[in-house]
C-alpha cells in the first residue's frame, strides 16, 4: 500500500507558517502522499505548497482541515493507522518493524504537533513513536521517521511529472526543466539545460 498522509496540528497564522511548510516539503520530498493542515486556516501555506508540488512533482495532496477529530475518526474509520510523533511515546527503532508490516496492508496518517498536544491525540493514535526521548522539532521528527520508515527513498525518490529536476553536482547548481516550463518558473539561476 505505502500511502502516508502528514496531519500537521495547530498551525497558528504568524508564528508558524515557515515550520508547516517545511513540514510539508519534508512529508512531500521523503515519500508521504499528502498533507493535511489544521489550526489557523492559511491560504498562503497552502497555496506555497502547491506551486512547490506543480513545478518539482507529485502526486502530492495539500488540503486543510477545520476538525482534525472528525479527520482522523474518518480516516481510522476506513482503515488508516495512526502514528502520533511525540518525544513521549516508544522510541522508533522499537516499533520499526511492526509499522512496516502496518504500512504494507493500510494508509498510515502521521501527527505532528505545533504548540501544546490535546491528550486525546495520545489516546486516538495507534502508536505514540518517539524520535529519542528529547524535545526538538516536528520537521525534524518528521524527516528520521520517514527516512527510517521508507529505508531511505529520499535519496530515490522522483517525480515522473516534474517540471524542473536537480542534475547533482559537485560544483554548480544545475537544473534541467522540461521544454514547455515558462522561464518565469525557473526556480533559481543554474546552469540549466533544457529536458
Ligand atoms: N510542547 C509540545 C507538547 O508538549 O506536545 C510539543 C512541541 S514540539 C516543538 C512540536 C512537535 O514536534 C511535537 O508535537 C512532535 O510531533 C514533534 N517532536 C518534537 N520532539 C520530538 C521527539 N523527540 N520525538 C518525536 N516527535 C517530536
Amino acid at each position: 500500500m505505502r500511502r502516508i498522509t502528514v496531519l500537521r496540528l495547530s498551525h497558528r497564522v504568524g508564528r508558524d507558517e515557515r515550520v508547516t511548510t517545511h513540514v510539508g516539503l519534508t512529508a512531500r520530498a521523503f515519500g508521504a502522499s499528502g498533507i493535511v493542515i489544521s489550526g489557523d486556516e492559511d491560504r498562503g501555506v497552502i497555496e506555497s505548497l502547491t506551486r512547490v508540488t506543480e513545478l518539482w512533482g507529485g502526486p502530492f495532496e495539500v488540503r486543510y482541515v477545520r476538525d482534525w477529530r472528525g479527520y482522523l475518526r474518518s480516516a481510522k474509520a476506513a482503515g488508516a493507522y495512526v502514528v502520533h510523533l511525540t518525544m513521549y511515546g516508544l522510541p522508533l527503532p522499537e516499533v520499526l518493524e511492526e509499522l512496516r508490516r502496518v504500512l504494507a496492508e493500510r494508509e498510515m496518517v502521521v501527527v505532528v504537533g505545533s504548540s501544546k498536544v490535546p491528550r486525546e491525540v495520545y489516546e486516538v493514535a495507534d502508536a505514540n513513536v518517539s524520535i529519542g526521548n528529547q524535545p526538538h522539532s516536528e520537521v525534524a521528527a518528521l524527516a528520521v521517521f520517514l527516512d527510517r520508515l521508507l529505508d531511505g527513498l529520499v535519496f530515490r525518490i522522483s517525480f515522473s511529472d516534474a517540471k524542473v529536476r536537480v542534475v547533482p553536482d559537485p560544483r554548480r547548481k544545475v537544473v534541467l526543466r522540461r521544454r514547455e516550463t515558462a522561464l518565469a518558473e525557473d526556480p533559481s539561476p543554474s546552469d540549466d539545460k533544457l529536458l
